[in-house]
């Protein structure tokens, strides 16, 4: 087993920390204050190729791995949570595409906006306000009319909608069947395409979200991906390689946390000794860097295993799962090492422990993430023989 990154993937993660360390970690606090899109910065991001990476080189893109997504979604989220989200929403916007479109629909309406100065912007819009965790719920329809579709319905929570030319759009063309029923398009920015309310969020405030109205949006039907009827199975497979990236973020915030603590554990003196020198805080640290270093291999082998075209759902839902919790314990921890000093607003980790509570809930909260996960061990042990045969049929199980 060789834990080693490739010589690429190396340059890409020092590239995207060295970014990090000039560009992210130091206007984080700053910027945050303004409860805004990070324009500057994400264009920054962009310029030094760090956003766009699983595009194939066909439709203009680098066509890189899901385990170079997750190394710069962690060199991102340590300086930044809500940036990194901004930086690396175009992976979820535009996965459902790279999963179901053809090369030629990329072409037309990915490589546009990949390939030019400016950084444009997708967003995956799946959520409504009556369809969250169980998006079989939605009431967004698609309706074939010629050689169009007329998609009409409201979503929320969209990242980076405000600032999106191209809208990833789940919807209904079978609603009897549910989530059978749902199917996915690209919805450029067109008319009916409209921005509603910007949500002010706890934390990750250098992302933006909001609702998106489509009021009889037309557009032609090769903005169907896929098939009709491929909406749910084509989100599910995004999702599944998606959450590492979620993981990955919040993998960053658990070192981040570590670290911040750890500095703060050396040069702060009480009983006259560094509070580090102290077991109750070297336990602490201890635990939180065991955490975060669990997660980071949890987020990079579910990347490895969608890399090698394995099985990953049950993977991505454990890396999802554990790095957002590891994320908002260590970053709970790292307030309390660094006690009063840590609830005040100009230290990062109260900032840290803000963001780190969305990484439990986006991409599926952590509760959907064991329904996954749970699910997936149930069904590997219908056939699972441990050695140890007792029959359970037909009476209460033996106390073993
Ligand atoms: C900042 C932010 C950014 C987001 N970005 C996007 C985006 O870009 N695109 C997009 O489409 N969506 C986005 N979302 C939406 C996000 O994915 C949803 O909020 C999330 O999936 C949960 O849906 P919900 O909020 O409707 O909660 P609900 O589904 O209503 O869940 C409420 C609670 O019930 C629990 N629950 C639900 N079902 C079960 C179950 N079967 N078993 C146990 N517990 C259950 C949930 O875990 C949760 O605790 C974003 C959300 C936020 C806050």
């Amino acid at each position: 087993m060789d834990f080693k990154l490739s010589k690429e993937e190396q340059e890409l993660w020092e590239r995207a920390k060295q970014f990090t360390y000039e560009h992210i970690t130091p206007r984080a606090l700053e910027l945050e204050k303004r409860d805004e899109f990070p324009k500057e910065v994400v264009q920054k991001a962009y310029e030094a190729g760090l956003m766009n990476l699983h595009i194939p080189k066909e439709a203009g893109g680098p066509g890189l791995s899901l385990l170079a997504e997750t190394l710069v979604s962690e060199a991102t989220g340590y300086g930044c949570a809500g940036m990194a989200t901004s930086i690396m929403c175009n992976n979820l916007a535009f996965a459902p595409l790279v999963i179901g479109a053809t090369i030629e629909q990329l072409q037309t309406y990915v490589q546009p906006l990949i390939t030019g100065k400016e950084a444009k912007f997708g967003a995956f819009c799946l959520t409504e306000r009556g369809a969250g965790s169980d998006p079989a719920d939605m009431t967004t329809r698609a309706v074939r009319d010629g050689d169009e579709y007329v998609i009409t319905g409201a979503k929320c929570f969209a990242t980076n909608a405000p600032v999106a030319s191209l809208f990833t759009v789940f919807a209904s063309t079978q609603p009897e069947l549910r989530h059978k029923g749902l199917s996915v398009f690209m919805v450029p920015k067109t008319k009916g395409v409209k921005i509603g309310h910007i949500e002010r969020k706890m934390g990750q405030k250098n992302s933006v979200q909001s609702e998106v109205f489509f009021e009889d949006v037309r557009v032609p039907k090769d903005c169907l991906v896929g098939k009709e009827g491929d909406g749910f199975k084509i989100a599910m497979m995004t999702l599944d390689k998606t959450r590492a990236g979620i993981a990955a973020i919040a993998t960053g915030v658990a070192q981040r946390a570590v670290d911040e603590a750890a500095r703060f554990a050396n040069i702060r003196h009480q009983f006259g000794k560094p509070i580090g020198k102290f077991q109750g805080i070297s336990f602490m640290l201890a635990d939180m860097g065991t955490r975060a270093s669990a997660a980071r291999l949890l987020t990079r082998y579910a990347a490895w295993l969608a890399d090698h075209g394995m099985p990953v759902s049950k993977d991505s839902a454990f890396a999802k799962a554990f790095a957002s919790d590891a994320a908002m314990q260590n970053a709970t921890d790292a307030v309390q090492i660094m006690g009063g000093y840590g609830y005040l607003e100009e230290y990062p980790v109260e900032k840290l422990m803000r963001d780190a509570k969305l990484t439990q809930i986006y991409e599926g909260t952590n509760q959907i993430q064991r329904l996954v996960a749970g699910r997936a061990i149930l069904k590997e042990s219908v056939n699972l023989d441990t050695g140890f045969h007792v029959k359970y049929e037909g009476r209460d199980p033996p106390l073993i």
